[in-house]
């Protein structure tokens, strides 16, 4: 992987126009732990870039205004992890983080309800509402009663209104929203997923978990937006 800064890392993919990021992963205080393994594993499996923070959440919120960073080495840094989310060749960008206090165990969202006089927004419309139903349908069909925790249970916004982590005010998303407005072809996702469901020692029990709900996560991306 090539170290960007000591603590920020990008990997190309075969697929250029994907990219999966983890902003806020980290072992330390405020990190969304293990998301990493998430975010790696996905990026693998569909081909595509991968962009991970290390123990930065504490000091920067990469995916905030880069302006409002404490200093010009973290303003540079938000600034080059919004350089790789918004490179020219993508057209799908996952921003993984990880929840303690959701509504639903996976929470997803575009950042924002769609306007249904844009047919942009009529596309995305219905590639949300297909990676919704196969997602649901990848769960129910692949989470085996052997795995150490329950089926975790769904949530995509705007479809669901009770979905807690909207995304709707964060920066980056906001600005992927301008992009669209101005006829760029980009999809955003931001995934949350609930704590438990993530670890990185493959020997756990748990990691079972996260390796079916990433299958489940590959498997209706796939469907709904590169097949
Ligand atoms: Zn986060």
């Amino acid at each position: 992987m090539l170290r960007v800064d000591r603590q920020l890392f990008y990997r190309a993919g075969r697929c250029p126009g994907i990219v999966v990021a983890a902003p806020h992963h980290g072992i330390v205080e405020g990190s969304d732990c293990y998301t990493k393994e998430v975010a790696e594993l996905l990026a693998d499996r569909l081909g595509a870039a991968l962009v991970v923070a290390e123990n930065l959440r504490p000091l920067v919120d990469l995916n905030k205004q880069p302006e409002l960073a404490a200093s010009p080495a973290l303003q540079y840094l938000c600034r080059t992890y919004q350089e790789y989310a918004l490179a020219p060749q993508v057209g799908l960008f996952l921003e993984i983080h990880s929840h303690i206090n959701g509504y639903y165990d996976l929470e997803l969202s575009c950042g924002f309800p769609f306007d249904h006089f844009s047919p942009f927004d009529g596309e995305f419309e219905q590639k949300l509402a297909s990676l919704r139903r196969q997602l649901r349908r990848e769960i129910m069909q692949n989470w085996s009663g052997d795995l150490p925790l329950p089926a975790p249970t769904l949530g995509v916004y705007p479809f669901d209104r009770d979905v807690y982590m909207k995304a709707t005010k964060t920066y980056l998303f906001q600005r992927i929203r301008e992009l669209q407005r101005r006829g760029r072809r980009i999809f955003g996702l931001h995934i949350e997923i609930f704590r438990d469901y993530k670890i990185d020692d493959p020997s756990s029990p748990i990691y079972a978990c996260q390796e079916t709900l990433v299958t489940a996560l590959e498997m209706s991306i796939k469907a709904a937006f590169t097949g």
